[in-house]
C-alpha cells in the first residue's frame, strides 16, 4: 500500500480513502520523480513480472484532469523514453485511463468526447470506458467488471472531496462532502455561513440542476455574486441569485493538440492547441511575465526540451 511507504509518504500531499482505507497517488508535486524512480528500477528488474508493473501508470478519471495527465504520460512514453530509458522501450509502457462514464470529457459534447478519445487511443492510452476502480492494494487495481490491472502507480483524476467542519448541520453535506446552499450561497440549515466554489452544492440555478461544474470559473463568479449581495444586504436590497456564466472549457492532449469548447466556439486538434495556448498566455499578469513564458515555450515545444532528468527528492543513503 503506497500509504505505508515512508519513502513514498514524502510525496503525497492528500489521500483519497476509498474501500477500507488504501490510498492513491494524487498530487501531481514529485510524480516525475517517482516515475522515473520505477523505470530505473525495472531497468535492472529480474524478470517481465517485476517489470511491468513498475512500468504501466493507471489514471484515474475521464475528466480533463485525467485526459491532460495520460495524454501527457503518453507523449512522455513516445518521446521521452526512447531518448532516457532505452532499455525499456516505450512500447512496453501502458498506459490506463479508466472512467466511471461512457465518454470522456462528459462536460462537453459528444464529439469532443470523441475526438479525445481518438487522440489518446492515437497515442497509444487504453481506455477503459463505463468502468469503476473499486479497490487498489498498492500492486492490483481491481475494476468494477472484475477485470485486474497489477501497477505501482495510480494517479486519482476523479474528483476531490470537501473537509468537513464541525458545527456546520450534517443534513447540509452532499456527495464528496459538499455543501448544499441557496441561490444566494447560504448553507442549508444556517442563516449566515456561505459555501463558495467546489465545496458548494447549488441546485436553484435553472440551467445546471445538478449542481455547477467544480472549476475556477464557477467559484470566481459565485465569489463576485456574494460580495456584490453582501452589499445590497448591507444597503436594504434585494440580492440577486446566482447564475453560471459557462465561458467554455478547454483541455490539452499531448503536445499540440487539444479542445476549446466556448458557446459556438468549438476547435479541435492544432488550432485548439494555439486558442488554449493564446488563453493561458492572456490571463498572465504583466507584459513581462507574457512574452517571458511564451519564449520559454516557443524554446521548448520547438526543441522539446524537459531539462535534465534529476530525481532531486531521493533520500540517496543506502537502507539498513
Ligand atoms: C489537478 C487539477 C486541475 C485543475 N484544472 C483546472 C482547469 O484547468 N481549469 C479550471 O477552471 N479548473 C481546474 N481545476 C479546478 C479548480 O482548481 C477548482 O475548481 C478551483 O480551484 C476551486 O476554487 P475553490 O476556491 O473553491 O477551492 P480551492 O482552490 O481548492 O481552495 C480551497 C482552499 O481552502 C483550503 N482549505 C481547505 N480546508 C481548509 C480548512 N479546514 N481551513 C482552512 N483552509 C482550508 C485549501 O488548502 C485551499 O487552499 C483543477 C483542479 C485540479 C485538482
Amino acid at each position: 500500500m503506497i500509504a505505508k511507504d515512508p519513502y513514498l509518504q514524502r510525496y503525497v500531499q492528500e489521500f483519497t480513502e476509498i474501500n477500507k482505507g488504501k490510498a492513491f497517488y494524487t498530487s501531481l508535486d514529485g510524480l516525475g520523480d517517482f516515475i522515473f524512480e520505477d523505470y530505473e528500477r525495472a531497468v535492472t528488474a529480474e524478470n517481465p513480472e517485476q517489470r511491468q508493473p513498475l512500468l504501466d501508470i493507471v489514471v484515474v478519471g475521464g475528466g480533463p484532469t485525467g485526459v491532460e495527465v495520460a495524454g501527457a504520460l503518453a507523449e512522455m512514453k513516445k518521446y521521452v523514453i526512447p531518448k532516457d530509458y532505452g532499455d525499456i522501450g516505450g512500447d512496453n509502457i501502458k498506459i490506463h485511463l479508466i472512467n466511471g462514464d461512457q465518454r470522456l470529457l462528459n462536460s462537453m459534447s459528444p464529439q469532443a468526447s470523441k475526438k479525445a478519445e481518438d487522440f489518446l487511443r492515437d497515442l497509444g492510452v487504453q481506455i477503459w470506458p463505463e468502468k469503476v476502480v473499486t479497490d487498489y492494494d498498492g500492486k492490483i487495481v481491481t475494476i468494477s467488471d472484475g477485470s485486474t490491472i497489477r501497477t505501482d502507480k495510480v494517479i486519482w483524476a476523479a474528483g476531490v472531496t470537501g473537509n468537513r467542519i464541525e458545527g456546520l448541520p450534517t443534513a447540509a453535506y452532499v456527495r464528496g462532502n459538499r455543501l448544499k446552499v441557496n441561490e444566494f450561497n447560504l448553507i442549508e440549515g444556517t442563516d449566515n455561513v456561505f459555501a463558495l466554489g467546489d465545496i458548494a452544492f447549488q441546485t436553484a440555478d435553472p440551467a445546471y440542476p445538478s449542481g455547477h461544474p467544480q472549476v475556477a470559473q464557477a467559484a470566481l463568479q459565485q465569489a463576485k455574486c456574494l460580495a456584490d449581495n453582501l452589499k445590497r444586504w448591507h444597503s436594504n436590497r434585494a440580492p440577486k441569485p446566482f447564475r453560471y456564466r459557462d465561458k467554455g472549457m478547454m483541455a490539452t492532449i499531448g503536445k499540440s493538440r487539444a479542445l476549446t469548447w466556448a458557446g459556438r466556439v468549438r476547435l479541435t486538434g492544432f488550432i485548439a492547441w494555439l486558442a488554449w495556448l493564446f488563453v493561458h498566455i492572456f490571463y498572465l499578469i504583466g507584459f513581462k511575465n507574457r512574452v517571458a513564458v511564451l519564449l520559454q515555450w516557443i524554446w521548448n515545444y520547438v526543441f522539446s526540451k524537459r531539462g535534465a532528468r534529476l530525481i532531486t527528492e531521493r533520500e540517496w543513503r543506502l537502507r539498513g
